[in-house]
């Protein structure tokens, strides 16, 4: 993925694809024709061009639905991305109902669940925020013995943003199942990585991110279960022309649309062997930096239970603030893209128990689609160039 030689790389080489990917070009060539000819408003019902727009729409829905593994295509509302839909899925559901006061997150839920979940508790509603364990994370007994006669929201993601590590979702869904709650997940990094299946995993409320699967930015959904115990209704946030049944007013953004349903059948065709080759990839950028740093090496979160592509690494005795600045070859984070406006150490990694000064000194790798093993080479050498230089200017 880097352009130019390798020891002076004119970009540095991308690792950081939990942050964003690149679009895939056959995503890319999916989504031409409606940014080109077929340009029209999908809610046009007088011409061609409204038609056209129209199908190319519902195309997308049904074949979303049916990989999701959602039973009705009318299941799925088109949002601007995983942020608006948690928005939609935890603000629409306390609004459109007025008995239950209780809902459960965790600790480690990326802002876009979080700070909506916090903003019903300045409304008046009780929040649990339940935390994990030193691997990140929560039992589904730990969900079940928060849930309360009032609960009627249970939000889990699926995959931590920074951690890569994967909550049992199943299981918690099934208890929420039982209990009459519904349970919503934020799969934004899981889609496309690792199996799901929303009916059968229980995912009453889903959302997901185009461009984290190399697809478009600005679009994504919400899977809104139809039908069956316990009901899913939800209040719109935004109101207008009654798009998407009346739950997110607004034009269509046809071709976005056509290249997330692209980009995910992408993803689930090439799952299998992916995820083979990015573990094969990521164990081996641990193994290589554990022998190039020894004893000074740190793994974030669990072991096995983590995204094909994630490695969370904090580094012993190295200055956080400095190892990022020092690696000019690698683009990594020391945290998520998305809070990264919050300077200090990662509250994930805090929730952990790992020590601030640790817990700065990290960084999060997420391999994907276009990374080789000369990357992993070139980021073990640019890792260690980084930590030397630190310890030559002390
Ligand atoms: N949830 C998770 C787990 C994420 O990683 C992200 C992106 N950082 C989001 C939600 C928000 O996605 P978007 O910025 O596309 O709305």
């Amino acid at each position: 993925m880097a352009a130019g030689s390798p020891s002076r790389p004119e970009r540095p080489i991308y690792l950081d694809h939990h942050a964003t990917t690149p679009l895939d070009e056959r995503v890319l060539d999916a989504m031409l024709p409606y940014l080109r000819e077929d340009f029209g408003n999908a809610a046009s019902r007088t011409h061609v061009y409204g038609w056209r727009a129209e199908a190319a729409v519902e195309d997308a829905r049904e074949r979303l639905a049916e990989r999701l593994g959602a039973r009705d295509p009318r299941e799925i509302v088109f949002t601007s991305g995983a942020t608006e839909s948690n928005n939609l899925a935890i603000l629409g559901l306390a609004d459109a109902q007025s008995k239950r006061r209780h809902l459960v997150t965790l600790e480690t839920e990326h802002p876009s669940v979080l700070d909506p979940c916090r903003v019903l508790a300045e409304r008046g509603f009780e929040l649990t925020v339940l935390s994990v364990d030193s691997n990140g994370l929560v039992s589904p007994d730990a969900v079940e013995a928060a849930l309360r006669d009032d609960t009627f929201l249970v939000s889990v993601m699926a995959a931590n943003n920074e951690i890569g590590v994967l909550q049992p979702i199943r299981e918690i869904a099934s208890a929420c199942r039982e209990r009459g709650v519904v349970f919503h997940s934020d799969v934004a990094q899981a889609a496309g990585k690792v199996p799901l299946h929303a009916d059968r995993d229980g995912l009453d409320l889903l959302s997901l991110s185009g461009h984290k699967i190399y697809g478009p930015k600005g679009v994504g959904l919400l899977r809104l279960r139809d039908g069956g115990r316990p009901r899913v209704h939800l209040a719109p946030r935004q109101y207008g022309g009654g798009h998407e049944r009346g739950l997110r007013s607004g034009t269509l953004p046809v071709a976005s649309i056509v290249g997330l349903a692209r980009a995910f059948e992408l993803c689930l065709d090439e799952m299998e062997v992916e995820a083979a080759r990015l573990i094969d990839l990521r164990d081996r950028l641990r193994k290589e930096l554990e022998a190039a740093l020894p004893g000074r090496v740190l793994l974030n979160g669990d072991e096995t239970r983590r995204l094909p592509g994630n490695l969370n690494l904090s580094f012993n005795g190295v200055d956080g603030d400095r190892l990022v600045a020092d690696l000019g070859g690698i683009a990594v984070s020391s945290g998520a893209a998305c809070s990264s406006a919050k300077p200090g150490p990662s509250p994930v990694l805090l929730a952990l128990g790992r020590e601030p000064e640790l817990a700065n000194a990290s960084l999060r790798f997420g391999l994907g689609r276009g990374n080789t093993p000369d990357d992993v080479g070139a980021a073990v050498r640019c890792v260690c160039a980084a930590v030397a230089s630190q310890e030559s200017a002390n």
